[in-house]
């Protein structure tokens, strides 16, 4: 007998393999960026890594690096668009406001580009 595990997928593993559209803004080999859909900011934008974890809880030491990750990117982008303020925001487990069970980082700022 052959069993299939696979992951549930989410919304966002959709729009990572350009299943389903998004206004995308950033990407390189490890992280894509989108602009949410119900910005709560001028720009709302959302970094995900390509590699998939569901939550921040679930960080292993292997990886690590990728919470790092997200917010150089964030850095990178914020540096090449001039936006010169802004709030980064991970939303941890249910109970902390996250929605959507892919690893996420929010980028908001009131500047726009
Ligand atoms: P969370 O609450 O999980 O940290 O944030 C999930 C975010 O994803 C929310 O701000 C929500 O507006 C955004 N979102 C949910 N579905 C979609 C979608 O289909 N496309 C885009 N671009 N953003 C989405």
């Amino acid at each position: 007998m052959i069993i299939f595990l696979m992951e549930e997928r989410t919304i966002f593993h959709r729009i990572r393999d350009r299943e389903v559209p998004a206004d995308i803004v950033f990407e390189d080999a490890e992280v894509l960026a989108f602009r949410d859909i119900l910005p709560k900011a001028r720009t709302h934008i959302l970094f995900i890594p390509k590699y998939f974890v569901a939550s921040l809880t679930d960080i292993t030491p292997e990886t690590a690096h990728l919470p790092g990750l997200l917010i150089l990117k964030a850095q990178q982008f914020a540096k090449e668009k001039s936006l010169t303020g802004y709030k980064l925001l991970f939303h941890v487990g249910k109970a902390g406001g996250q929605e959507v069970f892919y690893l996420h980082l929010h980028f908001l700022s009131d500047q726009e580009f």
